[in-house]
């Protein structure tokens, strides 16, 4: 797929220009200059040759086949190329030309009409608005970047046209090859989803790279990344915010969904590795890149000072790695070959006078281990350090082992010869000791994730008919927020245990419901314009017999008026008064990206302040639902501390799945909020005491 983009026989590049200022020159130029080894054809009525190759002046004059077209012409004539291209049968254009979409609505239709003719004759189209497309296997460098880069596994896509000439910039300085580089512009066609499909089934393609500032379709997006990451790993930074912000948000879990949670939660679910930085973006990269993945997460630090042993130490820890616990026998070699001031544990520390052949010593001992995975290789410049020696030694040694080895060399003007040595042998080097631990991590995140067999959401049975009645109700009335009764019917429909509940419409009948139901009893106002209840004393629990039944009816009647004059008051629900259990909240907010995204949390009147929540796009799985309760902060407190007996942990996946079958089945509810979710001891299963749903139109 995309041969015609990536490696072409034959390229023609529209708006070739001979004025070597401009990016029309500029292209050719470098298609030309870094040895692209087709027919390249420069377009220009007005030239008949530049840079020693014959000019034509459409695409259509070109005399044999040409499979890729590289667009350069302003704006307003990239329709009419397009066409030409059509005409001429060309497989693949990129167009850098600017002033589309990003430009305003005149650009965006431009944009349409470019697209629209594209299509029409099956041209794949990159940009507009971009930087262009590198691939060094053709060495093709179709782009007006101001480098090539070498050859290597990585193939990198960006959303910023600048970002990508600051990468090629830092990669050439520390060895670091590509594959194929893409620059994506507008994605008026072509987007990230499409090239992932195309790397995942890429032999060139080893890792793949990817700055984002948001996803064109979030489920194939989704989809793709997902096979692609089973078999090579995905790291991406995705920068700027979403626009959720856009719509008024009337529920917790609405609020306590930041704009960058759908995207944490995708990427999570999909085995994305996610880059908080470029910087990162590099470091796990090179790591992956060049480095087999580690078996597991125990790690040997071997330092030649304390202090950065430490400091490796704690940011292994910090990131869920474990140090290793040596061998007796890799203890006793040490002690064997080590000074007695040497640390013969782990970390292994082989002091500041070391040589490189201590270092080399501790390194084969730790590599030759069985009880270590990866290896962070620390040294810090004393005056006797053999820099360069000891960069060539890990280099060669780690050859010979299949575990990771990351090394950092603290310093700057002195170790930069190590660096070099590092880089070119292809051992991932980092400045400071927590930046290796990151990469470790992101290894580690990445085997995992291709060890987990993925599993497939369950289909959870319902009652589909009664939840879509009671929406095509409030739907009719005209109603986009539904309140607690009739929320409780779809909860209820979809299997959530809730408390009885009755309307009243008088203190008589309250009196009869809760005697019905046993006392003592809740009761609560029923509005669909009131959505805090308990905001204004809608809210009376623990009422004990009929006269406070009664009672409870006329002031929560009378406090609803009070509140609101014109409230449109439904009556005052009568309830089972449950036990109290651990609260949670469970809910759902509509990414537009992603789609629905289940939130479960620490319930109470604090969820807003503890903010200790998690997400996961629906649908989910068993798995996912588990991973998303034990990995509160305050799991503890509902895996039972001091003796408490711990929650019901097979109910509240129960409802996490239910309520992702709801939401993948009703696909108008934009927001709902079970606040609280009544969690009771294992066996005793959940209670779901107060629900709020919000429909779209
Ligand atoms: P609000 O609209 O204010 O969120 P809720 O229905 O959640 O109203 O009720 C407020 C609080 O009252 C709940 O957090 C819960 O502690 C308690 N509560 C409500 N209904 C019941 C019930 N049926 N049994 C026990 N406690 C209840
Ligand atoms: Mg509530």
């Amino acid at each position: 797929m995309l041969d015609a983009l990536f490696s072409p026989q034959a390229v023609a590049v529209v708006g070739a220009s001979t004025d070597p200022t401009k990016l029309g020159h500029m292209v050719l130029d470098n298609i030309i200059k870094y040895g692209y080894q087709g027919e390249v054809h420069p377009i220009n009525p007005k030239a008949d040759e530049i840079l020693g190759r014959t000019c034509y002046a459409t695409v259509k004059d070109v005399p044999g086949p040409v499979d890729l077209a590289v667009i350069v012409v302003p704006n307003k004539f990239v329709a009419g190329v397009m066409n030409d291209c059509g005409e001429k049968g060309v497989g693949a254009a990129i167009v850098i030309t600017a002033g589309f979409r990003e430009a305003g609505p005149e650009g965006r239709e431009m944009e349409q009409a470019v697209i629209e003719i594209a299509r029409k004759y099956d041209i794949r189209v990159v940009g507009p608005n971009c930087l262009g497309v590198i691939d060094t296997h053709s060495a093709l460098n179709a782009s007006f970047a101001a480098r090539m880069p070498d050859e290597g596994k990585i193939s990198f896509m960006s959303q910023s046209g600048a970002l990508c000439t600051g990468i090629l910039d830092w990669a050439a300085l520390n060895g670091l090859g590509f594959s194929s580089f893409v620059s994506l512009g507008n994605k008026g066609d072509l987007n990230e989803t499409d090239f992932l499909e195309v790397w995942r089934d890429d032999p060139n393609t080893s890792v793949v790279m990817a700055y984002l500032e948001g996803v064109v379709d979030g489920d194939a997006f989704m989809e793709a990344a997902r096979r692609l990451t089973k078999v090579k790993p995905f790291i991406c930074v995705k920068s700027g915010t979403t626009s959720a912000g856009s719509r008024a948000v009337s529920s917790h879990t609405g609020t306590l969904a930041g704009s960058d949670s759908a995207y944490d939660a995708a990427f999570k679910q999909a085995g994305i590795l996610r880059a908080r930085s470029v910087s990162e973006l590099f470091a796990y990269s090179t790591a992956l890149a060049y480095q087999p993945l580690p078996k597991g997460r125990r790690v040997a630090i071997i330092t030649n000072a304390g202090g950065p042993g430490i400091m490796a130490t704690d940011a292994c820890e910090k990131g869920g790695l474990q140090l290793a616990t040596l061998s007796q026998e890799t203890v006793d070699y040490l002690y064997e070959v080590l000074p007695p001031a040497a640390n013969h544990y782990n970390p292994i520390d082989v002091l500041g006078d070391a040589l490189s052949d201590r270092y080399e010593q501790a390194l084969e001992a730790a590599l030759k281990d069985p009880g270590v995975d990866a290896i962070i290789f620390l040294l810090t410049p004393q005056a006797m350090t053999e820099i360069a020696n000891t960069a060539k030694a890990i280099v060669r040694i780690s050859k010979n082992h299949d575990k990771p080895v990351l090394a950092c060399f603290m310093g700057g003007k002195d170790i930069a010869a190590g660096n070099k040595i590092l880089g070119a042998g292809h051992i991932p080097f980092y400045d400071f000791p927590e930046d290796a631990a990151d990469a470790l991590r992101a290894m580690v995140q990445q085997q995992e994730w291709i060890s987990t067999e993925h599993e497939e959401p369950v289909n959870m049975a319902a009652d589909r008919e009664r939840a879509a009645m009671a929406l095509l109700a409030a739907q009719k009335a005209g109603r986009l927020k539904l309140n607690e009764m009739e929320a409780r019917q779809i909860v209820a429909a979809y299997g959530l245990p809730l408390p009885q509940s009755q309307l009243a419409f008088s203190g008589d009948q309250a009196a009869q419901f809760a005697a019905e139901i046993g006392y003592p009893v809740v009761m609560k106002i029923i509005s669909p314009d009131i959505l805090h209840k308990s905001d204004m004393g809608g809210v009376v629990v623990g009422i004990k017999d009929e006269k406070e039944a009664r009672q409870a009816y006329q002031d929560i009647l009378l406090r609803a008026r009070r509140y609101m004059p014109d409230a449109d008051i439904w009556g005052v629900a009568v309830q089972e008064m449950v036990a109290k259990g651990k609260e949670i909240i469970l809910g759902v907010t509509k990414d537009p990206t992603f789609g629905h995204m289940v939130m479960f949390g620490l319930g109470g009147i604090y969820v807003e302040v503890l903010k200790d929540v998690q997400f996961a796009i629906a649908p989910i799985t068993p798995p996912q639902a588990r991973e998303m309760i034990t990995s509160l902060r305050s799991y503890p407190l509902l895996a039972g501390v001091r003796g408490e007996p711990p929650s019901d942990m097979e109910a509240m996946v129960e409802c996490l799945l239910r309520v992702s079958q709801m939401v993948t089945d009703l696909p108008q509810i934009v927001e709902l909020d079970i606040n609280p979710l009544f969690v009771y001891e294992k066996g005793q299963g959940v209670m779901a005491v107060d629900a709020r749903i919000v429909i779209s139109e």
